[in-house]
């Protein structure tokens, strides 16, 4: 299979790791001279960039996350000048403000080559017809694929998403023979080209798949329902967007474009980076980024980075695929708890409570335990005991048929939980604390 940058994608772990350190160096002192929260950081840690010497050092630096973005929303972290600025993209989080990065000229030319790597890893060329079924618009799906497939010389069909009849009008009349979109939706076109008989009148390939996590079996279904190959591409807005990592021909682990983004894995309790091979979470820092750069990036996806070399002869190193999330997600007695599912029990109940509330798990005799406090409004906190016990028994049966688990729910008297400036502290975790 042809290798788009063979001399970057192939280079020796020697002299890829010399460029990732001496682009990383660059990019401390830039940022430490532009980007005033980062400098914060730096000074707290009582760090100067020329601390930083080569990727030895990585792990000396601050961390960054979603909630900075939030903080410095729109531009606060900017690290040039809106004038050299020439795209904006932005993603809405399931809570707050939406997110919002910028692009320079060059950050979009790497972008695109970061797609165009991919593409060709999949055995694409100029040759082909690409359908872009990603939504075009702030998301970076749409606009990213269709960069880099336009770099690549590919034909560009800019469906954006919807309309799955005309989706599948375009793909058999146009002649598509590589489909980027959600794995999801790649499914369900499936289905649909299937029940409509068009299956057998289709020029597709090739599917690439991303923008959510989707595992094996899925792969294996898509394949056979459509007689294609579909292949897995990794990205985040907040690094760049589809196109950090993509999957070879051996569908065997996504090669990250370690030229442009050195990959840690963490412990998320300990923040202890962690041997290649082990699971924890993954961790980008983006090393050519202009407009929008960061450092040690908690993306909060679990993976693990996959040892010994690839047989396509890249030397990027492997993610695996996404395991799950590390953000808010409790393992309670084994069950997955989000502390946004406990909140939607406790809004819809509403009646006698307020919005205030905290989790607290702890491990008594080695088992997990679960309580919920929520605080009283004053009408419940003047009524009688009966009514407060009522209510409590109450949330709790919500709670359990809704996590499959059972809590403690202490209704507490009004006023007793401690507010907190910005992002309020509603999970105590004690298990992590011993
Ligand atoms: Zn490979």
């Amino acid at each position: 299979m042809p290798i788009y940058e063979k001399n970057i994608e192939c280079l020796d772990r020697e002299s890829l790791e010399a460029l990732q350190s001496e682009r990383l160096v660059k990019q401390v002192k830039r940022m430490y001279e532009r980007v005033e929260v980062f400098r914060k950081r730096m000074d707290d840690l009582n760090l100067k960039p020329e601390d930083v010497h080569s990727i030895k050092d990585l792990h000396k630096l601050p961390f960054s996350n979603k909630q900075d973005l939030r903080d410095n929303y729109p531009y606060g972290l900017f690290a040039e000048p809106l004038e050299n600025v020439v795209r904006i993209h932005a993603s809405s989080g399931t809570t707050g403000k939406q997110i919002v990065v910028g692009y320079t000229k060059n950050d979009l030319d790497m972008w695109s080559t970061c797609v165009a790597r991919a593409l060709t890893s999949y055995g694409a060329t100029k040759n082909d017809i690409v359908q872009v079924s990603y939504g075009y618009g702030l998301f970076t799906g749409g606009l990213g694929a269709h960069d880099g497939a336009t770099k690549l010389g590919c034909t560009v069909i800019p469906a954006s998403t919807g309309n799955t009849v005309r989706q599948m009008n375009t793909m058999v009349d146009f002649g598509s023979t590589v489909l980027c979109s959600t794995p999801s939706y790649c499914m369900y076109l499936a289905e649909e080209l299937e029940a409509s008989n068009l299956k057998n009148s289709l020029k597709l390939k090739r599917a690439v798949l991303g923008a959510e996590p989707w595992g094996e079996e899925m792969r294996k279904q898509i394949e056979s329902k459509l007689s294609i190959k579909a292949y897995d591409i990794y990205g985040l807005s907040e690094i760049l967007g589809p196109g950090v990592s993509y999957e070879c021909e051996c569908q065997h682990g996504l090669h990250i474009n370690e030229d442009m983004f050195i990959a840690e894995i963490i412990d998320p309790i300990t923040l202890e980076v962690l041997p290649d091979g082990e699971v924890g979470e993954l961790v980008f820092s983006t090393i050519t980024k202009e407009a929008f750069p960061v450092l040690r990036y908690r993306t909060h996806d679990l993976c693990r980075i996959l040892t010994g070399t690839c047989k396509c002869g890249r030397t990027f190193k492997r993610m695996g695929r996404i395991e799950g999330r590390t953000d808010d997600m409790l393992i309670i007695r084994g069950v997955n708890v989000f502390p946004s599912q406990i909140e939607e029990v406790l809004l819809k109940y509403g009646q006698g409570i307020t919005p205030n509330y905290q989790i607290i798990v702890d491990r008594v005799n080695n088992t997990d335990t679960l309580e919920v406090k929520v605080e009283m409004n004053e009408n419940l906190f003047a009524d009688d005991v009966k009514s407060i016990e009522k209510i409590s028994s109450k949330i709790r049966d919500s709670l359990r048929s809704v996590l499959g688990l059972s809590a403690l729910v202490t209704l507490v008297n009004p006023k007793t939980i401690e507010r907190s400036e910005g992002k309020a502290k509603r999970v105590i975790d004690k298990r992590k604390i011993k």
